[in-house]
């Protein structure tokens, strides 16, 4: 036998025992991003590795060791994406859709990242990402976070979530602060871990954001982006955060969450949990005013959010609000011959008049015994059996697979009929 060819490390196979779980979860956040007004938009997987070198930024972590480039048949440099939010503003540049115009997007889809792959980190993950176009002022903040919320909400999850928020400022702001920030790390040079003292000279705000708790005092004590802010992203944020007591939303602000990309500008917010170990954001975003014209746009605000996807199920695990019963209603059994010639037609005539009826059809032979087997391991509700007696007398026999009590005998031409009776009983 030749050896099995197994996936790449860091890149896992979603199992249908699985999906259930996701396509609810997908559902619900589809259900609230609609009800919100925000569109679908569905992007290449590849991109120039130029565009993600121009809008990630050099000395990020991203850029600096985790993308997936490679050379294509014409040579052009290009990379999986490592995150949606440039390539989704590449294509609104591209197509016009940024001249005077507001737009609420979203897509999801799958992320490529070179990490050292853990519980809740992969090469490959999913993302659900907004982004928002064209609106400067902090009510789209508030709104992006008041969605956020209601997925948690309607996902049964509100309460394994907490919002952190901050600002960055503008662009000027955080290079002043940048310098005030160096100068002071610089004076504490010794007392600096291995990976801060590298950062200190290509992305010093980055430290601050150090999981490596001897740093926590250096840290605790370093002046704030915050008290150096100006007027207007000062003011935007108090807004923001007022925008978010009235609706009641509780937050902390986190002087140290400076996210990992250098497009970010004034909001910046992370929602985390304690429930899953070391990986504990499940969505993170900001505003990125700056970033259209850095791309070749015309100025245009801009913010937007990712949402880990692994993270988000892993933390329904144990919602209760999910409904994940994927069984089929009905079995269906065929021995015999002329049964088994009959029943394709008829499960077909079912479908055909009960569209919402999950039918699974026993394919490959076998006699009463094991495919009632099947059947049971298939959790449907109803065996419908087909055998020469049915055929004989043009009907069917229906026996439940889950509650004691007799077989019934339905003729072939009230079928629909009465299965129609019963998903109206079962499902309202
Ligand atoms: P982290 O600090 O965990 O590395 P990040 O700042 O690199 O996260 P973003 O680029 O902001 O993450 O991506 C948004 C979200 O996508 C994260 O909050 C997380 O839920 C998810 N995510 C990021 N990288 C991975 C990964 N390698 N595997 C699984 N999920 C990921
Ligand atoms: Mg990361």
């Amino acid at each position: 036998m030749a050896n099995k060819i197994q996936a790449i490390r860091g890149m896992h196979d979603i199992l249908p025992e699985q999906t259930p779980r996701w396509q609810a979860v997908e559902e619900r956040l589809r259900a609230v991003l609609e009800s919100y007004g925000y569109q679908e938009i569905r992007l290449p997987v590849v991109e120039k590795t130029e565009l993600f070198r121009r809008s990630i930024g050099e000395v990020t972590d991203i850029v600096e060791k985790e993308m997936y480039t490679f050379e294509d048949r014409n040579g052009d440099s290009l990379t999986l994406r490592p995150e949606g939010t440039a390539g989704c503003l590449r294509a609104c540049i591209e197509h016009g859709l940024l001249h005077n115009q507001v737009h609420r997007l979203w897509y999801m889809g799958a992320m490529f990242r070179h990490e050292r792959p853990q519980k809740g980190r992969y090469r490959q993950f999913y993302q659900l990402g907004v982004e928002t176009y064209g609106m400067p002022s902090p009510d789209i903040d508030a709104e992006l976070i008041l969605l956020t919320r209601r997925f948690w909400q309607r996902l049964g999850i509100g309460n394994k979530l907490e919002l952190q928020v901050n600002s960055l400022g503008t662009g000027a702001e955080r290079a002043a602060y940048r310098q005030i920030l160096t100068n002071y790390l610089r004076s504490r040079f010794d007392r600096l871990d291995q990976d801060s003292q590298r950062r200190l000279e290509t992305n010093p705000l980055r430290i601050l954001d150090s999981k490596n708790l001897d740093m926590a005092p250096i840290i605790a004590e370093a002046p704030r982006l915050m008290d150096y802010l100006g007027d207007e992203s000062k003011s935007h944020f108090q807004t923001l955060t007022e925008m978010l007591t009235d609706a009641g939303v509780e937050y902390s602000v986190n002087p140290c969450l400076v996210r990992g990309l250098d497009y970010y500008s004034k909001t910046v917010f992370e929602w985390v949990t304690d429930r899953l170990g070391a990986q504990g954001t499940v969505c993170a975003g900001g505003r990125y005013d700056g970033l259209v014209e850095q791309l070749g746009g015309r100025t245009a605000s801009a913010i937007g959010f990712a949402l880990g996807m692994e993270r988000l199920i892993s933390l329904t695990e144990e919602s209760s609000l999910l409904d994940l019963n994927g069984a089929p209603d009905v079995y269906m059994i065929r021995v015999g011959v002329l049964a088994e010639q009959a029943g394709i037609g008829l499960a077909e005539q079912l479908r055909d008049a009960l569209p919402n009826l999950k039918l699974l059809l026993h394919c490959g032979n076998g006699g009463f015994k094991s495919q009632f087997k099947r059947a049971d391991k298939s959790g449907a509700e109803y065996a419908l059996i087909l055998g020469d007696d049915e055929m004989a007398t043009g009907s069917a026999s229906i026996k439940s697979l889950r509650t004691e009590g007799p077989q019934m005998t339905v003729s072939q031409t009230e079928l629909s009929d009465y299965f129609q009776r019963i998903l109206t009983a079962e499902r309202g």
